[in-house]
């Protein structure tokens, strides 16, 4: 049997038993079957029991809930969305940016809220969020960003800090600078995973684990196949996120890319007291050496790499999760940062994918004529978007009329990858070029004056 304890660090650590749940033996009748036991189907489950205790809910997942990235990333949980503010005005206009970005605020207090009520200790806190620049050439990224919220009225959730007022917050060595958005929180993503699994089993799912969905079926009959029998439901919820590419119907809706961590054994308290870093705010950056970095509960650094790939067709495997070039990257980048870590183990390493859509656009919506709800997408930003997921599904699924049947992300679009392997030479050169123009941004000291080729292909 596999030991799915060494998938990450927060699996491992999560005091939960991870000996997989019963599978589904033979076929069986439900009013919602949801694949994946992830954020995103575990919170559709959570808020459509809530709205609807009676209702029967079939989780069917290929592995153990929380075993896919819900159980391996970075732990921030904020509102960042994969569509820009500024992106949503031009496309949707104010008042759905707007609410995007407030929904999304939401989100990050209702997985606050949630897990306290379920008790679930998720080593929640809401220091928010620092992005902080290392050369001067990516203060006007801080500025953008704020910018960005002040054209949708919410400035007042965000703040610039100078050097010394970042200095003050966090010693990251050369910081010149930051943006501080309030709304986001720490968290350990195994533990709101498993916790949230065994909630919405209180509330009365059965989650079938090591159960492969194989395909899906739309109305007169929505199911799911799988490789031990056909869950026939009402509804059906597709909530695998990358490896939904390995449907042969969604093969082109979403790609995996893979994201890495790194984590340093426990700080001691001098350590703590140079790096300061109190309020535990997740933290990031830009560059060749800008990751994803969350102070953990038990006084680690864990430090996630920018460094994503794209596996060939969409082959996801475990080998992609173990790149020990990464690993190294990441270990460096993360002394880049803190120097003082000179003499600090690093004692777990691990890897993961997230999903990509074509436009950048998740995918939050539900046909009432075929049956077939979804939501999928979040390019790397889903710990908060996924409960914002599972209440817009819910509305959504109940016909309830809300304003969050009305998001940008509940209509259907066409947005397709190019086939292989035309679809891997694209991202590759994009990865490529993103790489390469980092190098001379580095060396130049400036950004290109125009978006270069691969980002006009893709922005990033
Ligand atoms: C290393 C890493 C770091 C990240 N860091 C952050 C971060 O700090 N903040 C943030 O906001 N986002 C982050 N992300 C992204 C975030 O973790 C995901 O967007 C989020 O967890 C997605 O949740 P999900 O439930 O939709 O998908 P997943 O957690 O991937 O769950 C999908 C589940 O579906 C199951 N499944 C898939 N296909 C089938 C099938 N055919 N049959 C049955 N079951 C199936 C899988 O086994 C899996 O358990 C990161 C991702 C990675 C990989």
């Amino acid at each position: 049997m596999k030991d799915y304890r060494g998938y990450s660090f927060w699996l491992e650590t999560c005091d939960d038993d991870l000996t997989p749940r019963p599978p589904l033996d033979g076929s069986i009748d439900a009013d919602i079957a949801i694949l994946g036991a992830g954020f995103t189907g575990l919170w559709t489950a959570w808020y459509l029991l809530l709205k609807e205790p009676s209702l029967k809910i079939a989780i069917v997942e290929a592995e153990i809930a929380g075993f896919g990235a819900s159980g391996r990333n970075g732990g921030w949980c904020f509102s960042g969305f994969p569509v820009s503010p500024l992106a949503l005005l031009e496309s949707h206009g104010y008042d759905a940016a707007r609410l995007v970005s407030l929904e999304m605020h939401k989100a990050v207090d209702e997985v606050g809220r949630v897990t306290r009520e379920e008790g679930i200790d998720t080593h929640y806190a809401k220091g928010g969020e620092l992005e902080v620049a290392r050369a001067p050439y990516d203060l006007p990224k801080l500025q953008k960003m704020y910018d960005e919220f002040r054209a949708i009225g919410l400035e007042d959730h965000h703040q610039l800090l100078d050097a010394r007022e970042t200095r003050d917050r966090i010693n990251v060595a050369g910081a010149v600078g930051s943006f501080w958005n309030k709304e986001g929180a720490a968290i350990q993503p195994a533990r709101l995973a498993r916790g949230l699994a065994r909630a919405v089993e209180r509330l009365g799912a059965t989650i079938y684990e090591q159960t492969r969905v194989t395909d899906f079926a739309p109305a007169p009959h929505p199911s799911l196949t799988t490789e031990r029998g056909t869950v026939r439901a009402r509804a059906v919820v597709l909530a695998g996120e990358a490896y939904l590419s390995a449907l042969p119907k969604l093969n082109r809706a979403i790609i995996p890319v893979t994201s890495h961590m790194v984590v340093t054994e426990p700080l001691s308290d001098e350590l703590w007291e140079q790096i300061r870093w109190r309020e535990r705010d997740v933290l990031g950056g830009f560059g060749i050496n800008g990751g994803y970095i969350n102070h953990t509960a038990d006084g680690r650094i864990a430090f996630g790499a920018y460094r994503g790939t794209y596996p060939y067709k969409s082959r996801i495997t475990d080998q992609i999760n173990l790149d020990e070039d990464i690993f190294d990257h990441a270990r460096q980048a993360a002394l880049d940062w803190f120097p003082m870590l000179k003499d600090v183990r690093f004692t777990h390493a691990w890897g993961g994918v997230f999903g990509m859509p074509r436009d950048h656009m998740p995918t939050m919506t539900y046909d009432r004529t075929t049956g077939i709800a979804a939501a999928y997408g979040y390019t790397g930003e889903g710990v908060a978007t996924a409960n914002l997921s599972g209440r817009v599904l819910t509305d959504l699924i109940t016909e309830t009329d809300s304003p969050l049947t009305m998001l940008p992300m509940t209509q259907r679009r066409k947005a397709r990858w190019e086939p292989e392997p035309l679809r891997w030479a694209g991202v590759t050169f994009v990865r490529h070029g993103r790489m390469r123009m980092l190098k001379n941004v580095e060396r130049q000291r400036k950004y290109p004056e125009k978006p270069t080729l691969a980002q006009r292909l893709y922005d990033f």
